[in-house]
Parts: C-alpha cells; sequence; structure tokens
C-alpha cells in the first residue's frame, strides 16, 4: 500500500490520505478507515489513479457522498476513489444536459429547473452526485435517472472509456448494469430534458423538497432508506406496521419520521446499524413473511 501511495502522490492525482476516516465521508457520519482515499482533480487524474490502482491490484470503489452507504467499523481495504470538485463540468445545450459523476444532484436539479428544463424535479432532496444517482438509478416521486439519461460515460477498470446507452445500462429498481455486469466508474451522464414552464417547474420541485421535509429525518445523520420497497409493498409502511418507530440500538434509531430511516442518533456504529437492520428484517419476517433486502450498500472490512 505504501508504494501504491507513493505512485500516486508522485503522479500528483490529486488529495491522497492514508487510513481515512469513512464517517467523515458518509451522510450517516459511520464507517472506519479506507486504506487510501483518492479525490482526484480532473478526468485525467482520475484515468491515471485507476492506471495506478490497477497495476497494484488491490480492490477499489469510486464513491460520491457517501448517501447510499453503510461502511462498516473495521474501515475498508484498498482504495476509495471520490469524485467530486474536478469532475463537476456542466454543459447545457438546449434539452440536452453533459454533466460530470461529481456534480451535486440536487444543485443540478436547482440549476436546470432555473432554466425551465423538466425532468429532475423528482432528485431535488437526494443527497448524492450525479455518478451515484446513475449506479443507483436513484428516483423518488414516480420517476428516477433511467427516465431521463441518454447515456452516460464509464471508465472501466482496463482504462477504457465508453459511453452507455440508456439501454445498455440496464436501468431497473435502484439498480443498473454497473452493480450487476460491469464494474466501472461513471465519469458523466447527457440526459434528455423537456422543456416546461419554469415557475411550473420550480414549484414542483419545492413541493416535492417540502414533502420529505415533513416526513423524512433531515435533523439527523441518515443514508437514506434502508430497504427497497417490496412492491407493491413499501417496506417504511411494515415497519411502521410492526410498532418499530423509533426502536434504537446503540447509537442507530428507527426514525420517528420515517420508518424506512435509521438515524444515527448519537454515537452510531456500523455495528449498532447492522444489529438494528437484522432486528428488523427478522421482525418483519415473522410478522408478515416478507423478506426485506437493503437498499444502502454495505461496504468494509467484515
Ligand atoms: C436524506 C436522504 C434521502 C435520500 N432519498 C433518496 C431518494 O429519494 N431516492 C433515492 O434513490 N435515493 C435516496 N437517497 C440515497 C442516495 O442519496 C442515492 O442512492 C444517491 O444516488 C447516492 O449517490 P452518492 O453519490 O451519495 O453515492 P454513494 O453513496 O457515494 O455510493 C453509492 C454506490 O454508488 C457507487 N458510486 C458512487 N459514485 C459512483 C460513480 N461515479 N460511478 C460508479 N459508481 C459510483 C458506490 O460505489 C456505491 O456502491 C437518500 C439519501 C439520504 C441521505
Amino acid at each position: 500500500m505504501e508504494k501504491l501511495r507513493e505512485e500516486l502522490l508522485q503522479a500528483n492525482v490529486g488529495t491522497v490520505k492514508e487510513n481515512e476516516r469513512m464517517a467523515s465521508h458518509t451522510t450517516i457520519k459511520i464507517g472506519g478507515p479506507a486504506d487510501l482515499f483518492v479525490e482526484p482533480k480532473n478526468i485525467d487524474s482520475l484515468k491515471k489513479t485507476m492506471e495506478i490502482v490497477r497495476k497494484y491490484d488491490v480492490p477499489w470503489r469510486a464513491i460520491g457522498r457517501g448517501s447510499n452507504l453503510l461502511v462498516l467499523d473495521e474501515g475498508i481495504a484498498g482504495v476509495v476513489i471520490k469524485l467530486g470538485e474536478g469532475l463537476d463540468d456542466l454543459y447545457i445545450h438546449d434539452t440536452e444536459v453533459t454533466v460530470g459523476g461529481g456534480y451535486s444532484l440536487i444543485k443540478l436539479a436547482t440549476v436546470i429547473s432555473k432554466q425551465g428544463l423538466s425532468g429532475l424535479e423528482f432528485a431535488g432532496g437526494i443527497p448524492g452526485t450525479v455518478g451515484g444517482a446513475v449506479y443507483m438509478n436513484a428516483g423518488a416521486h414516480g420517476s428516477d435517472m433511467s427516465r431521463i439519461v441518454k447515456k452516460a460515460q464509464i471508465l472501466f477498470e482496463d482504462g477504457t472509456i465508453e459511453w452507455l446507452t440508456n439501454e445498455e445500462m440496464e436501468f431497473s429498481y435502484r439498480t443498473s448494469v454497473l452493480q450487476t455486469k460491469r464494474k466501472g466508474i461513471c465519469v458523466a451522464a447527457t440526459l434528455e430534458m423537456k422543456k416546461g414552464n419554469r415557475d411550473e417547474i420550480v414549484a414542483a420541485m419545492q413541493k416535492n423538497k417540502d414533502y420529505r421535509r415533513e416526513t423524512q429525518p433531515w435533523n439527523y445523520p441518515c443514508a437514506g432508506s434502508i430497504f427497497r420497497n417490496p412492491l407493491p409493498k413499501y417496506a417504511g409502511q411494515l415497519i411502521e406496521r410492526a410498532g418499530l418507530k423509533g426502536y434504537t440500538i446503540g447509537g442507530a434509531k428507527i426514525s420517528e419520521q420515517h420508518a424506512n430511516f435509521i438515524v444515527n442518533a448519537g454515537g452510531a456504529t456500523a455495528k449498532d446499524v447492522l444489529e438494528l437492520i437484522d432486528y428488523v428484517k427478522k421482525t418483519i419476517y415473522d410478522l408478515y413473511g416478507v423478506s426485506l433486502q437493503t437498499e444502502v450498500e454495505i461496504v468494509g472490512r467484515k
């Protein structure tokens, strides 16, 4: 790891840190150290980072805002590559928007709605990056990324960069080809928006945001929905019906506002959250015969 770190530093790829606590890079504020943590300066630095990491044959993972991650207390083996500033270019050409993978989704939704472009009203309250949203096919309020992504630019492990079409991205409920078949980093996406009335678009997005403020725990660190909805049922409804709102293990608590959110109520560890997840799964299975699957991604050394 030391040689890899030195080579990354020599290549001047951007910020390179050793044993970086992931709690500082996840919205739930939990997570042990990553062996190496890199924030590339730009696309060339990202390509260089990938080239060097590949040479050393160590595990790697791209992250955005860490808003869908539960990093275990033992941390992450290998290299974490965080996309943010430096991979956040934005080009708007008529109804076509091309945006870097590190761009904030909330910021993008705000910027383009103000331009009278419709399609991202659902995303005004989803606190991730464009890359993370493409990987997850993030969605809300009856829409998701698959409705607007025309193509996504992916950097693969072997150093090749390809634009994948919407079909090639194989989007489905909270998933994409990047989760199922082809590991790569989404460095940019082209979105196809629709022209609309600026005031109506801004108002629709604000309505969605207000609804979230009322129904979701914005005042505590969290990682969004913990479980995928076992459609046509909703995980939150099942957990609420089971009387689990407010149930607490250590510092991890089922939100009083939304039963599908686990919040870090103070000093929670990943172990607390995992135990709470297991407790909820068992309770829901025993009561309703439904096996809940996690939507939050659990990563790190076991
Ligand atoms: C309060 C709150 C509300 C939320 N509401 C919603 C919601 O309504 N709908 C919804 O869908 N989600 C919601 N989320 C979850 C989360 O915001 C989304 O899943 C988001 O898309 C994750 O983006 P990220 O950049 O934070 O990804 P991260 O959490 O950093 O990473 C998530 C996964 O994506 C991968 N990844 C990240 N960036 C890239 C990239 N550039 N290329 C390839 N892979 C990448 C990571 O390896 C990881 O596997 C919510 C979260 C919070 C905290």
